[in-house]
């Protein structure tokens, strides 16, 4: 907590900053840190009309909190079990994941409900006994391990009247044994995707799990979540997830391809293939650009190594530099296994127009959203909800924006996409709304075009509006089912996905009851 801002993402010593009128980023965790970005300054005054000469606006720590409802004899019975605090900060901290609307009710002091009191268990039999103690006094649990949700599933809701406890996973950090011939850890659900990693490498073993959140997010959290990482190809997503010997070789690399829609037919036929490397990501020309924004040198996108490079590409080639994209590649195996993948993967992507382009570019970006979408349906999805957000923009006159898309995890029957999104939101009365309604129109447009709610970030609240369209009603009951056996005193009220509304035929104990 110490380490990171309480006003939003990240560590408090990484930050874009001016320094003789010249952008550069702070601190030495990342690889742009201490370094000149020649080229961000132009690119946010182009996209975004935005003037970054002029300092960022901070906000100042609060001094009042919410006053927590959390009765003290309750708070002296949790103490007992575990290390409690109703410190207003603690409490704020721990009320928000990382949604625009939550970060901008943290920086604007807006925060509707926060947490009455934190609690740290150290193992499970203190879980157990917190769940308890919950339910003899009637209290709600809100799971927190790093905060990082997109989807507002840890914020409180705001109607709750019991008093809420944000039960954080932080001390419950261990790697409890690793079984070296079984290839199997028994880890508690707090360890750190980051701390984790490194664990196990010391050990011999990875985890082959990086959401591009594992800095920050939890085991517990991956699978509260089902999340994804960017190695998914080698290891699979976290619900199969599987402990694998250290790799001899990781290389990056990056093909180049006239247009995103060859981009796309390279991608799927790799799929078809199964020669998918550990990881393969698809970036549209918007993102190209935004990398080569973050770049640290006078390069041309980074990923094209140099002038002949760039030559070859556009006079040569001649590639459309307002056109082309590009897919970034990170390959693990043996020399041998990542040369072999390496040649064939230039191959299929010759029949797409596709060139080797170096190494790799930079990921960097801010979602709007993310969908899995049959392949035969991808291109007019992404067709489409550009056009969407484009019209959205339009209508609320809207100049500066940038929309752009990445293709990040593919199947043998579809892929998934990210969209981003941010704009210049001057002379909007309440930008926070409009990029809601954004949104929302963005993602009925991804659902008309054949995309899924969700891939990887869950349900949440933020796309609970859609859960019964998705998955049916009769499916939503089961859920509330579930829900209500396992929770039959609504401890977990934490309200996310669509169990709150009273299906065909539930009476009103089952409106009381089906929170989630
Ligand atoms: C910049 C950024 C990049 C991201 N990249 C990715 C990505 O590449 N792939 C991906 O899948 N997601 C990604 N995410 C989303 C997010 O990181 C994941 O959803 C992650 O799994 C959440 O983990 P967490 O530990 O932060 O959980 P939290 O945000 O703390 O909690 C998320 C949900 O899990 C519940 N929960 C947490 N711990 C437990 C537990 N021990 N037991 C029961 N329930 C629990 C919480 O109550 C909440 O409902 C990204 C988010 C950001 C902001």
């Amino acid at each position: 907590q110490d380490l990171l801002k309480w006003y939003g993402w990240g560590y408090q010593d990484s930050k874009f900053q001016l320094v003789n009128e010249k952008a550069t980023f702070t601190g030495d965790r990342y690889l742009i840190g201490g370094k000149h970005l020649p080229h961000l300054l132009d690119f946010a005054k182009e996209k975004f009309d935005l003037d970054l000469t002029q300092p960022p606006k901070i906000p100042a720590l609060p001094t009042t909190f919410p006053p927590s409802i959390l009765p003290e004899s309750q708070r002296k019975e949790l103490e007992s079990i575990a290390d409690v605090s109703t410190e207003g900060l603690d409490r704020l901290m721990r009320s928000h994941g990382q949604t625009l609307h939550e970060v901008s009710n943290l920086r604007n002091g807006t925060m509707p409900r926060i947490p009455d009191a934190v609690v740290w268990p150290e193992n499970h039999d203190q879980v157990e006994q917190i769940v308890r103690c919950a339910s003899t006094h009637k209290l709600v649990i809100i799971p927190f391990g790093g905060g990082t949700s997109v989807s507002g599933s840890i914020s409180c809701p705001e109607r709750e009247t019991r008093a809420i406890v944000a039960l954080d996973t932080s001390a419950m950090n261990s790697i409890l044994w690793l079984d070296k011939e079984q290839l199997l850890a028994r880890v508690q659900a707090g360890i750190v995707g980051q701390d984790l990693e490194r664990e196990m490498r010391t050990r011999g073993f990875t985890v082959g799990h990086e959401p591009d959140s594992y800095e920050f997010s939890t085991l517990g959290g991956w699978v509260a979540t089902r999340a994804s990482g960017m190695k998914k190809n080698t290891y699979g997503n976290i619900e199969d997830l599987v402990v694998q010997t250290k790799v001899a070789v990781v290389r990056y690399g990056s093909l180049v391809f006239p247009d995103w829609e060859a981009g796309v037919r390279f991608e799927r036929e790799v799929a078809r293939e199964r020669l998918q490397p550990s990881s393969i990501r698809l970036l549209d020309n918007e993102q190209f650009r935004f990398g080569h924004a973050l770049k640290t040198e006078q390069s041309w996108g980074g990923v094209l190594l140099d002038g002949l490079k760039r030559l070859y590409i556009t006079k040569i080639k001649r590639f459309d530099p307002e056109r082309l994209c590009v897919v970034t590649l990170l390959m693990e195996g043996s020399v041998e296994q990542v040369a072999d993948r390496e040649s064939q993967l230039n191959k299929i992507a010759a029949c797409f127009g596709g060139v080797p382009g170096g190494a790799t570019n930079g990921e960097v970006g801010y979602t709007l959203t993310f969908t899995s979408v049959p392949w035969e349906r991808t291109l007019a999805l992404c067709r489409n909800t550009k056009r969407r957000l484009r019209d959205e923009c339009r209508a609320r006159n809207i100049s500066h924006y940038l929309i752009s898309c990445r293709l990040t995890q593919t199947y043998d029957a579809g892929c998934c996409i990210y969209f981003y999104f941010g704009f210049n939101s001057q002379g909007l009365a309440d930008p926070v709304r409009e990029y809601e309604l954004i949104e929302e129109a963005a993602r009925d447009e991804i659902i008309a075009s054949g995309g899924s709610i969700s891939h990887h970030h869950g349900v949440g609240k933020l796309r609970k509006k859609w859960y019964t369209q998705a998955v049916s009603e009769l499916g939503r009951r089961l859920l509330v089912a579930a829900k209500t056996t396992l929770d039959p005193d609504n401890i977990f009220a934490l309200n996310n996905m669509v169990l709150e509304q009273p299906g065909p035929g539930e009476g009103a104990a089952g409106v009381a009851r089906s929170k989630l």
